[in-house]
């Protein structure tokens, strides 16, 4: 079987997002790239009983190479992402309740905590389209430019790193900054941090990156 290391962790996240409590029922997908192929969750699956085998395998044109199951419906979206980010190798998109929330009202999140640092700054909210079609692709990867994050209008967010777990894990950061924001902004007008402010963060982030490798490595 090709690829059963990434297909299998690309089952396993898909599992987390929904145990995590990120995404009810089967809405949602994830997928890694591993050269010209992407592992990517089918479609409309219970991530429950998925195998690797269950996993699809494309070519960077979304055309099936290896997998008894449809590949995601969001199969466009991710390739455009891939196509337009080369250091992009894993992909999450989640129907999370508070990104979706955000995406209903407003047009980005701003800066409101350091932590999304992680994300590339503010996120976007790219214009609605509906679901699975190339239209939606095309603004949602515009959206994203120069960033790890990006919220799609009445639908959900996408996040992307250089492994499944960074993905994951700016997914889960996106999620909570969205609920501070709503929550903040239902008893008054949040503090939004400035770009000097944010570029201090960045540096200390990496400054403190540094100090615990060295740290690791003695
Ligand atoms: P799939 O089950 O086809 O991946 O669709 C879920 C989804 O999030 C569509 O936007
Ligand atoms: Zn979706």
């Amino acid at each position: 079987m090709l690829y059963q290391q990434q297909r299998t962790e690309v089952g396993e996240k898909a599992l987390a997002l929904l145990t995590t409590g990120l995404i009810v029922g089967t809405s949602g997908n994830v997928s890694i790239r591993v050269g010209e192929h992407v592992a990517i969750t089918p479609s409309g699956r219970d991530y429950r009983t998925l195998t690797p085998a269950d996993i699809a395998v494309v070519n960077l044109k979304g055309e099936v190479i290896e997998g008894n199951s449809l590949p995601s419906s969001e199969t466009p979206l991710h390739m455009a992402v891939y196509d337009s980010n080369p250091d992009v190798t894993a992909i999450v998109h989640a129907h999370s309740i508070y990104a979706t929330a955000i995406s209903t009202v407003l047009d980005q999140l701003p800066t409101i905590h350091y932590q999304m640092v992680e994300l590339g700054g503010s996120v976007q909210v790219a214009p609605y389209r509906t679901f699975g079609t190339a239209e939606l692709a095309e603004v949602t990867s515009k959206a994203l430019q120069g960033r790890s994050a990006v919220i799609m209008k009445n639908h959900g967010s996408l996040t992307t790193g250089d492994s499944l777990d960074k993905a994951l894990s700016r997914c889960i950061t996106l999620e909570w900054c969205s609920k501070v924001y709503l929550r903040a902004m239902s008893v008054g007008s949040p503090n939004i941090l400035s770009d000097k402010e944010m570029e201090l963060a960045k540096n200390q982030m990496e400054s403190f990156e540094q100090r615990r490798d060295a740290f690791r490595s003695t």
